[in-house]
């Protein structure tokens, strides 16, 4: 693909996306878009407030009560879903530039993994929606109990920034197909593939009003979705200290169900008896620097057996190369860059940190293309200890930290020692070891000889403060559905 090229013709969608049109916000506010890789401005966003969500809340709620989506056949509903996987796919090119140029993450990996998981989703939830029945219960002769699976009204989704159009996709694939209408806020990092997601949604034959998309900041949009009283559901993808908000916001209005995918500090184990270890560095490597290390199961705390530490770091410092930054748009680039000045800042004090506790092994700069950018190298730490911060909190960027350990007793207990609990990786040949360990890791999803395991057929969500509810799979419904019971006497 000439990147570069196809770049220079993306004209961003800016406007809100309300009840099937495009309007700008009520207070005309907007916020700029900014390339990370350029620091070039390449949209005015609609900068949505109370009023916005307002309205947008009227749009999903007359549209649920109109019943075109809600109360429409599961097959119909099969067939929207589908054919707006479809037009994603064949839009690719353009939804992919739109994330890489508004986050800076590589325009290849938002062509190949992002734009494709989304596009299938769609299909998947749509495939799977006239294929989940109710149930009927054992009751007593005379009667039948009904249960079936009602879709729960409004939603609201918050997602975050790393995967805009994933996180998207994640939320509202399986609240869509159980027949809710959505107001969805994007990131303000990062709103530009959602609004241009609105348009293809329609294309595809969703009802107007059914999705809208608010673009504007948590404290504006974002809380005003939260505190709506009348939002049945929120899903929310972003930070613990966010999410928290959220379920305050739910005790201050209406009660709604609130459903959070938070933070994390996962942690990858290697035992002195993995098959591969080339195989296990490289995939440590992958775990932290893909996606620029903005990836909330990232494996950024490293745990290896004291045996065979020297050995595996040179090997660490080796593949982390394939990692150094460059511009989003050239393939060829390890990775692209930080989301924003903000973000950028932050991870550079982290590193400055780890500098004062721990020992740097590589990288730990940071890189300008064509004397622009938020770039960050790959960066390493060893000799960290668990007290260290740069080991026990999420830094959302390239950093890894690495820890010994003697004893497999002791592993699990500095893999479990996190107020997070997302995801965790384990490297060993022995089958039982593999077992043992994966079974006494708090996670979400403990991945065993590969890092962050992940598919639309499994469940994906935390333990402790990552949160509770589950993205993907069957399981989400859960969230976006409510079980009724319909009792006839006879
Ligand atoms: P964030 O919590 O700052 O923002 C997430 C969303 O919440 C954004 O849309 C933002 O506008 C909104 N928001 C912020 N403050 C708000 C407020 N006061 N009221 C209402 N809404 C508000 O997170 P981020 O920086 O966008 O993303 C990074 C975080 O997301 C990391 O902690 C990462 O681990 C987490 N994350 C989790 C998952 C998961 O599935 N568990 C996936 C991706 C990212």
């Amino acid at each position: 693909m000439e990147w570069r090229r196809l770049a220079a013709d993306v004209r961003p969608r800016a406007q809100a996306h309300i009840d099937g049109r495009f309007t700008d916000a009520q207070n005309g506010k907007t916020f700029q878009a900014i390339n990370p890789a350029t620091e070039a401005v390449i949209a005015n966003v609609a900068s949505c407030d109370v009023a916005d969500v307002n309205d947008a809340v009227r749009a999903a709620r007359a549209s649920f009560n109109a019943g075109h989506w809600s109360r429409c056949p599961p097959a119909e509903r099969k067939r929207v879903l589908c054919r707006l996987g479809a037009l994603i796919a064949s839009h690719g090119a353009e939804l992919a530039l739109l994330d890489s140029l508004n986050m800076g993450k590589r325009v290849a990996d938002a062509f190949d993994i992002d734009v494709p998981a989304a596009s299938s989703l769609f299909c998947w939830y749509g495939e799977a929606i006239d294929k989940v029945n109710g149930e009927v219960a054992s009751t007593d002769p005379g009667n039948l109990a009904v249960v079936t699976r009602e879709p729960l009204g409004v939603v609201g989704a918050v997602v975050p920034w790393n995967f805009p159009l994933d996180m998207v996709a994640w939320k509202i694939a399986p609240a869509l197909a159980a027949g809710n209408s959505v107001v969805l806020k994007p990131a303000e990092q990062s709103p530009l593939s959602a609004l241009r997601l609105a348009e293809l949604a329609l294309e595809a034959g969703l009802p107007p009003g059914v999705l809208n998309v608010v673009p504007g900041f948590g404290e504006t949009a974002g809380r005003a979705l939260g505190l709506h009283p009348d939002v049945d559901v929120l899903a929310f993808t972003g930070s613990t200290s966010v999410g928290k908000k959220f379920l305050e916001y739910a005790a201050q209005s209406n009660m709604k169900q609130v459903w959070l995918e938070c933070g994390g500090k996962s942690p990858n184990l290697v035992f002195e008896d993995a098959d591969d270890l080339d195989l296990a560095a490289r995939k440590a490597c992958f775990g932290i620097f893909f996606n620029q290390g903005e990836v909330c199961s990232a494996n950024s705390r490293l745990l290896v057996h004291r045996s065979i530490h020297d050995e595996f770091v040179d090997r660490l410092i080796a593949h982390s190369r394939d990692f150094m930054p460059g511009d989003p748009l050239d393939p060829a680039s390890g990775m692209g860059a930080i989301v924003d000045r903000s973000q950028f800042e932050r991870v550079k004090e982290w590193i400055a940190r780890g500098r004062t506790t721990s020992t740097l092994a590589t990288g730990g700069g940071t890189r300008l293309v064509d004397g622009k950018g938020y770039f960050i190298e790959p960066t390493i730490f060893v000799d960290v200890n668990a007290s260290d911060p740069i080991a026990r909190e999420e830094i959302f960027g390239p950093v890894l930290s690495v820890l010994k350990f003697d004893t497999e007793d002791e592993a699990i207990e500095l893999a479990n020692d996190s107020i997070y609990g997302l995801a965790a990786s384990v490297w060993t040949g022995g089958l039982s070891r593999a077992h043992r360990v994966a079974s006494r890791l708090r996670a979400g999803t403990v991945s065993v000889n590969t890092v962050d395991a992940l598919s639309a057929q499994t469940p994906f969500g935390g333990f402790r403060q990552s949160g509770f509810g589950r993205d993907l799979s069957l399981h989400a419904l859960d969230k976006y559905t409510g079980l009724k019971t319909t009792w006839i006497s006879y």
